[in-house]
């Protein structure tokens, strides 16, 4: 049997708070209670908000909790070429297509069908793409790629889907309403994803799948907020010839007035309570209920 691989996988844009301990610790111990291993991977492909003071924090809260990853820290911002090739692989497999539209002409898109109908929203509450760059003519694509007009690469989900044909992921965990066991994979409602920003060779999904596939991760333990991208994941790890992993999504931690912590929300930052004198172990005690019993 091959050694079970688990990670955890914070973007250095803040500080960490309850609910990235808690999946750091699950993550850890249910490496240590399988003998595998653990591995701490930075997602900082967006340069506009991760910051190496947030990344030096993440190693010392880390280290605060006593958890201790093996191997070197992985940066996505380091790996670039990784995604650069799967991109170029899906751009051969004519699954992709540029997208030069800015945030403002989107937000002006959405609002000028929403005069006449409510315009879906992806699982995360963003309007899903609304452009009509997929029907772009190819001779005025590359017209405007040579003009060094800035463009996200988006996969278009109708052909992807085509292409996969049905699919499922394992979850060991569940989802915000109790999904779980064998789950069928439905990306339709997120719409034409972005697989390469703007600013950077890889989306967050793309990376994701890429990093997990290359770091061989066998178990991808993460908050459940996350748990519809995982349709996508699975659309590009089925793409791209990539294994899936098992997935295991956890509660997210709430906020004392039923809120999803936030970066922001200093009350539950992990510096702030050891300012205010909590230990490590208090940590782990107030998460008890998730991570005891789970491993
Ligand atoms: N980097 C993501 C985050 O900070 C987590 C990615 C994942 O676990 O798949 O929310």
């Amino acid at each position: 049997m091959t050694q079970p691989v688990f990670r955890f996988a914070p973007s250095p844009n803040g500080y960490l708070h309850l609910g990235h301990a808690l999946s750091a610790l699950l993550n850890f111990e249910m490496a240590r209670a399988a003998g595998g291993r653990f591995l701490l991977r930075m997602e900082d492909i967006d340069a506009t908000r991760c910051r190496p003071a947030f990344e030096a924090a993440i190693l010392e809260d880390l280290a605060w909790l006593g958890i201790e990853w093996d191997g070197p820290v992985r940066r996505q911002s380091e790996h670039l070429d990784d995604y650069r090739a799967a991109l170029a692989r899906l751009g051969a497999m004519r699954l992709t297509f540029p997208s030069f539209e800015s945030r403002a002409e989107l937000a002006h898109l959405v609002a000028d069908r929403e005069s006449h109908a409510r315009w879906p929203r992806d699982p995360d509450g963003v309007p899903v793409y609304p452009g009509t760059a997929r029907q772009m003519p190819e001779a005025e694509r590359q017209a405007r790629i040579a003009r060094g007009d800035a463009y996200a690469v988006r996969l278009d989900m109708e052909k992807a889907v085509e292409w996969t044909g049905p699919l499922h992921w394992t979850e060991i965990g569940e989802g915000p309403s109790g999904e779980g066991g064998t789950v069928a994979v439905e990306p339709q409602a997120w719409g034409d994803v972005i697989v390469g920003r703007k600013d950077a060779p890889a989306s967050y999904h793309l990376a994701v799948v890429v990093d997990d596939a290359l770091q061989g991760v066998t178990h991808v333990v993460r908050g459940q907020d996350l748990f519809w991208s995982t349709s996508v994941h699975r659309v590009l790890q089925a793409l791209l010839d990539r294994s899936a992993p098992v997935y295991r999504h956890h509660r997210l931690v709430l906020d004392s007035e039923g809120r999803k912590l936030s970066k922001s929300t200093a009350a539950t930052g992990l510096r702030e309570l050891r300012t205010r004198g909590l230990s490590a172990r208090d940590i782990r005690r107030m998460l008890k209920q998730d991570v005891h019993g789970m491993v």
